[in-house]
Formats: C-alpha cells, structure tokens, sequence
C-alpha cells in the first residue's frame, strides 16, 4: 500500500480521494466477511489548513481527527460557525494541555494515564461536558510510541469509572511503521485481544467497543483485524511534506 496521494488542493479531490477512501474501506470490509457499516472514516486533518478543511466539511465531512490540541482548537476556533463539526484529539496529551481539549473535543483517543484522565474529567465536571475516550495502547513495543503497556492497560481502564464525565468506549493504537503485514498485524490483533478480555473483565463491558487503529497506509490490515475506526490523513488530503509528527 502507497501513500503518495499528491496534495489535494480543491473540492474535486477531496471529494474523489474521500469517494476512493470509502470505496477502500468498502473493499476491505468484503474481504473480511465484515459490514461496512461498522468502520467508521475518521479523516485526520493535521497540517491541512482551513480552506481545504471547509472543503472537506463541503464535501460532508463532519468529524476531524488532529494529534496536537493546540492546532485542533485553533481550528476548532476559527471554524466555530460550522456548529456540527465536531473534533477529536487523537494524539499524547500533556496533563497541563487537558482543559483545553475539555472545552472543545467529542472525542479523545490517546488517553495512557491517571493523570491527564483526572484533569481531564475535573474540567469536565466544571463545564458540564462529557467525552468519549479511548484507551491508547502501545502494541508495538516501540519507545517511541506514546500508549499504556498492554500488561498494564487492564488495570489503567479499571480505574476510570471514578472520573465520571469520561465515557470510556474503547482502545486506540498504532501500528509498527512498517509495510509489512507480518510485523503490523499483530499490533491490531493484540489491540482487538485486549479490548475483547476488557468487555469481559472491566465494569464497562457492552460499552468497550471501539478498535480505533489503522491509517492511510495500513487500514485493510486494521479492518482485517477488527478496526471500528480508521484515522485516515494522507490517501485524503494528500502527502504531508511538514516533518512527520510524534506518534
Ligand atoms: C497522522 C495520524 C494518522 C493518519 O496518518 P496518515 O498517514 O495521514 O493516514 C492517524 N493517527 C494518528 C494518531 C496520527 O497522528
């Protein structure tokens, strides 16, 4: 799988790439005996600027996914008359950064510790919001990847029925970034492993459904494995040329 789709600059291809992608998505799920109605396209908008994102909301979209807060809640700002937009932080959070994702995110995918959960839900509580999270994992391992252990992600989310304006509703990951299936896929399968024992063994049970995992250049992979979500950037909006992001 490439992802070398050249930027797209106006509405015909964002549009067409947004067409393809559910398309993709659509084939994916075939192949894996799976509705396609059960994965949902989370476009993720990092270092897309404002046009192109009202292009996209043009083109019907009406989640967006960014990894750094202060950038989604600029755009959150300048974007305000789009009132049913709606944002979600998918990436680390610094506990010092929780109150501004409290005022503004419907979702959070990279919660990984007590702290930003009970900063988080304090602001919440004041601002009588709530927010639906998710548990981010690291299933691969790697130092350089944000997420709680996988031995310790069952103790973490047992913990977070006492933040009470969290509606905690299931696990996040990345992948190995490689492109082979033999070293990604069971990144996914561990993700889907933990989230089944967590339906059994956590108060939440019914409610962990989500498997928030695969991106442009991995997603038929997560599909196969499970993936509810699929945060998707560059097959949408294009290769991005600023330096990649920590992960
Ligand atoms: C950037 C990013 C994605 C999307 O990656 P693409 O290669 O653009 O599809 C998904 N998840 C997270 C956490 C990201 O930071």
């Amino acid at each position: 799988m490439t992802t070398s789709t050249p930027a797209a600059l106006g509405f015909e291809d964002i549009q067409h790439n947004l067409n393809a992608m559910r398309a993709r998505i659509a084939a994916a799920c075939a192949h894996a005996g799976r509705d396609p109605s059960e994965v949902r396209l989370l476009p993720v908008t990092k270092t897309v600027d404002e046009h192109r994102l009202r292009l996209a909301y043009a083109a019907g979209v009406r989640q967006m996914g960014e990894n750094k807060v202060q950038e989604a809640h600029e755009k959150w700002q300048s974007m305000a008359d789009l009132a049913d937009l709606q944002w979600c932080v998918i990436g680390h959070l610094q506990t010092n950064k929780a109150k501004l994702v409290a005022e503004f995110a419907s979702e959070f995918h990279a919660l990984d510790n007590l702290r930003v959960a009970e900063a988080l839900d304090k602001r919440l509580q004041s601002l009588g919001r709530s927010l639906k999270v998710l548990v981010q994992v690291n299933t691969s391992g790697e130092a350089s990847k944000f997420g709680v252990e996988p031995a310790q992600a069952l103790e973490l989310v047992q913990q977070l029925p006492a933040f009470g304006s969290l509606q905690v509703c299931g696990l996040m990951t990345l992948a190995l970034n490689s492109s082979e299936e033999s070293q990604v896929r069971p990144c996914f399968a561990l993700l889907r492993q933990l989230r089944d024992q967590m339906q059994q063994e956590t108060p939440y049970a019914g409610q962990m459904r989500e498997l928030s995992m695969g991106m442009s250049g991995d997603f038929a992979w997560a599909i196969q494995e499970g993936a509810t979500t699929v945060r998707v950037g560059q097959a949408i909006f294009g290769a991005r040329t600023a330096p990649a992001a920590a992960r």
